[in-house]
């Protein structure tokens, strides 16, 4: 490709509406052109970079035995219908009539699609298991689509589903996958940790995440991890030990004192000389249009994600001051559960089972009880958001937190869809059966800007040579010069016959407008012929390293043809 030719303008500056590096970078580098809040045209570096995770996944998944196919992007209301979640997906799903009236909406994912699918086509056990996967738009209405390609509402996924007649069957594919997803990943060069996650509005018991883990804000999700084993948990799954199990305070009797004008669990520590773990802290929610109060201990805060699926609930959110004085009669501050356990559902948090002597509210203005104990047997649930430096639940050393953007997720769904859909095969004995189903899914569009956001320097981006938009570019600082001229295109020429991706900067600009370039769009090598042609020699510099050396064209050329056959594996 001739740089003249390429269909590429960078830009001086950073988009003004850019926080997060990749986005920043993938505009001012000329790879995508925003059309709209969070939507994205793919321009053409953009879009072999795009093909590149894309074919990476796809061999992988291939060996592993998965089988691609590409099903609609609109989907009948229909099929959701059936699955139950037209009712229950939120506003990220963009519902639409057709002139026939006809509910459609843009697929966020392709559960319903793919068990309409199979249903009718794999009917019986010797048929399976099957493994069958897609690269795909999906369409989210994201509530706050930010960070370019790493939350937009359009994006490209890949997405696979396995149907299996037992646990035991899904359980291995879902292996299977997982190490499928590993070296996916690990040949985008982007170093993974897998987390337990919650499922979200997928379904299912168990998933796993893949998190390439940063430090930044656009890592959107919190990660805790621990140092001495391998366990690792997003934090609306993650659980913890707590150090200090059992709490007590310098008040062994039971009494109501006077907290005037204390609105929160800081200042009522500070009042009544007691530690915040002292203080059972109460929380009103409202959970699907229901007051639920959450009794935590007065340090922890409601992690509402396992709240909602202790709860089995859909939607969640705290209650309105007002809306809590309407249902305990009491103002903000001084909520609690005492007298409330008929009219309202309370859940207590497991951090709550050793508290003793304790400070708990009485729904009354200004007024707390002090010297409380539990006085009947409660459940004590995990519904609190667990902290750093609380212990590792496998092998009790301290936990750690970190940012992490999902690149990947693996689900084992069961039978959530095939059952309500009715989609069945033949066992053994002739009876029908649901499938048990798995998913799997990989963000392309996320994955490549997560590449971003771990490779780029000032200059800008790094690529990885796996999927950089091209290996290699070949700049003759002088365009007058015959020679130079010459040498950089026998250059051109010899790698693009060894199936080099290469570009030949053959514009009339200053080889400081080119080598900016060169390293704004990230190749992650760059051959750049000068004075020294004459010697018959030129320049070949690694972008991921800085190093910079002299060699002979053949050198050069040697060098990145074996870079580049090392990556075919
Ligand atoms: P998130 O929690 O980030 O909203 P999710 O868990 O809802 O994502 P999944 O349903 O698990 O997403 O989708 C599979 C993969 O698709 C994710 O692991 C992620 O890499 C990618 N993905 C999801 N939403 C987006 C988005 N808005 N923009 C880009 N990629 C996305
Ligand atoms: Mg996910």
């Amino acid at each position: 490709m001739k740089m003249s030719k390429l269909f590429v303008q960078t830009l001086r500056d950073f988009p003004q509406d850019a926080e997060a590096i990749s986005h920043k970078l993938l505009v001012r580098a000329g790879y995508i052109k925003k059309l709209a809040n969070g939507i994205y045209s793919y321009l053409p570096l953009m879009k072999r970079v795009i093909s590149k995770v894309e074919q990476i996944a796809r061999e992988e998944l291939n060996k592993a035995g998965a089988q691609e196919l590409s099903m609609p992007f609109v989907q009948p209301a229909e099929l959701w219908q059936k699955s139950g979640r037209w009712q229950v997906y939120g506003k990220e799903l963009l519902r639409m009539k057709d002139r026939h009236d006809v509910e459609l909406c843009l697929g966020p994912t392709h559960e319903e699609v793919i068990t309409s699918i199979v249903d009718g086509i794999l009917t019986s056990y010797k048929q399976l298991p099957v493994n069958l996967y897609q690269f795909q738009l999906k369409f989210r209405d994201e509530i706050r689509p930010r960070f370019g390609l790493l939350r937009g509402r359009e994006f490209i996924m890949k997405d696979g589903y396995s149907f299996h007649t037992s646990q035991e069957s899904l359980d291995i594919e879902y292996k299977n996958m997982w190490g499928a997803y590993k070296r996916i990943f690990d040949r985008c060069n982007l170093e993974t940790k897998v987390v337990q996650s919650d499922s979200g509005a997928i379904g299912g018991k168990v998933s796993h995440e893949f998190m390439v883990l940063t430090e930044t804000q656009t890592g959107e999700d919190d990660v805790f991890y621990c140092k001495h084993c391998d366990y690792a948990a997003n934090s609306n799954h993650a659980t913890s030990k707590l150090k200090d199990e059992i709490t007590t305070t310098r008040f062994t009797k039971e009494e109501i004192v006077d907290t005037p004008n204390i609105r929160t669990i800081k200042e009522l520590a500070q009042f009544l000389k007691v530690e915040e773990n002292n203080i059972l802290k109460s929380v009103l929610y409202i959970v699907d249009s229901k007051p639920v109060m959450v009794m935590i201990r007065g340090d922890k805060e409601v992690e509402e994600t396992k709240l909602l699926n202790a709860l089995c609930g859909l939607e969640i959110r705290k209650a309105t001051e007002d809306e809590a004085k309407e249902i305990t009669g009491s103002e903000v501050g001084f909520l609690s559960c005492i007298g409330l356990e008929d009219k309202v559902k309370v859940l207590f948090d497991k951090s709550a089972k050793n508290m003793k002597n304790f400070v708990i509210g009485i729904n009354q203005p200004h007024k707390h009880m002090v010297g409380k104990n539990f006085t009947k047997e409660h459940d004590f649930l995990d519904l609190s958001l667990v902290k750093e430096g609380e212990l590792c639940p496998h092998c009790s050393n301290p936990l750690y937190v970190t940012r992490g953007i999902e690149v990947g997720n693996i689900f084992q769904l069961g039978t959530k869809y095939s059952e309500p859909m009715n989609a069945t095969y033949t066992d053994e004995n002739g009876q029908n059966k649901p499938f048990i189903m798995g998913c799997y899914g990989i963000g392309i569009t996320r994955t490549a800007s997560a590449a971003i956001e771990k490779h780029h320097d000032e200059n800008g981006i790094i690529w990885p040579l796996a999927i950089a938009p091209y290996h290699c570019v070949v700049v003759p600082v002088n365009m007058q010069e015959s020679e130079q001229k010459d040498m950089a295109e026998k250059i051109y020429n010899s790698l693009l016959s060894k199936g080099v991706e290469v570009v030949i900067d053959d514009r009339e600009d200053r080889a400081g407008v080119k080598f900016k370039d060169a390293d704004l769009i990230g190749f992650p090598y760059r051959i750049t012929v000068g004075k020294t042609a004459k010697d018959g020699l030129v320049e070949f510099k690694t972008r991921m390293t800085g190093e910079t050396v002299l060699l002979s064209p053949n050198e050069a050329i040697k060098k990145i043809t074996e870079e580049v056959d090392k990556l075919k594996g």
